[in-house]
């Protein structure tokens, strides 16, 4: 039976997300209801790394267990609305969350690279004259998850269409990344670890419009990922008319912002980020 939207809703948000549980926690779940601490293994493995959209994806665990753990936990997977392709290669698609947001992803094939560029927020806050998604209001940050999910569905896009894996991940979908900082630090620390995607930060880039605080934060944090700028004009007054962050972030103070991140991680922003 079908519920009506409100009652799936609350009945979403009364049970906790299995995919905010570490591994400890998971086994420590599995033996509270007597069972054995591997299914924790086997179902953190289907959350991760075979990215189950649903409880009846997990066939290796028995039919009872799969319906306790739907009685008590969500998995609100992102879900594909519609996929564009353009004529050269690439694929956008619109992503529904379980709240019914829609959010953006593409998949941007060149000869040597598989780039996946994923979105942070449901919207932004920024409101950039020149960007669509500057002129709607941010409903809310992604998940951790939800972020993960992108890069899980652009590489199943690209290895059935194209039949490779993604070499590349940019942050430079819809939102501000540093505006969502702990979700985005997370879900790229999920990428990158051996029990998520296993990808070098090296290959993952998040690109910022100017949070010369949180520019500061990604330095105290020794991050490993690439950092790039969205400048968009060489001037301040250019800026604060396209970009309204530069009001409280010109480019003065983001330059010492930048060069702090460097002293601090020694990374140096990448010239070409698709290419
Ligand atoms: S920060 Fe990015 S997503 Fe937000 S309005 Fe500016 S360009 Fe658009």
């Amino acid at each position: 039976m079908l519920l009506p939207y409100k009652v799936y809703l609350c009945t979403m948000l009364a049970k906790k997300n299995i995919r905010t549980l570490t591994l400890p926690e998971l086994k420590e779940y599995f033996e509270s209801i007597g069972d054995k601490k591997f299914r924790a293994i086997q179902a953190y493995e289907w959350i991760w790394k075979q990215h189950a959209r649903n409880f009846d994806d997990m066939s290796n665990l028995s039919k009872e267990l799969r319906q306790k753990l739907s009685e008590n936990f969500t998995l609100p997977a992102l879900a594909v609305d519609t996929t564009q392709h353009s004529g050269d290669g690439t694929l956008k698609s619109r992503f529904r969350t379980f709240d019914g947001h829609m959010i953006e992803g593409v998949l941007i094939p060149t000869e040597t690279r598989q780039t996946a560029c994923v979105s942070s927020q449901v919207g932004c806050s920024l409101s950039c004259k020149f960007c669509a998604t500057g002129y709607m209001d941010r409903k809310r940050n992604l998940n951790f998850d939800e972020i993960y999910d992108q890069v899980a569905l652009l590489n199943q896009q690209t290895e059935v269409t194209y039949g490779k894996k993604l070499t590349n991940i940019v942050f430079m979908g819809m939102g501000e990344p540093l505006l969502n900082y702990k979700n985005v630090l997370q879900a790229i620390d999920k990428i990158t670890s051996n029990d998520g995607m296993g990808m070098s930060p090296k290959r993952i880039t998040v690109s910022t419009a100017g949070v010369a605080k949180m520019i500061r934060q990604l330095g105290d944090d020794k991050v490993r990922f690439n950092l790039a700028m969205s400048l968009h004009a060489a001037n301040d007054e250019k800026r604060n008319e396209i970009m309204p962050i530069n009001e409280s972030n010109n480019i003065q103070v983001l330059i010492e912002a930048l060069n702090y991140f460097y002293e601090q991680t020694k990374m140096i922003l990448p010239s070409n980020i698709f290419y």
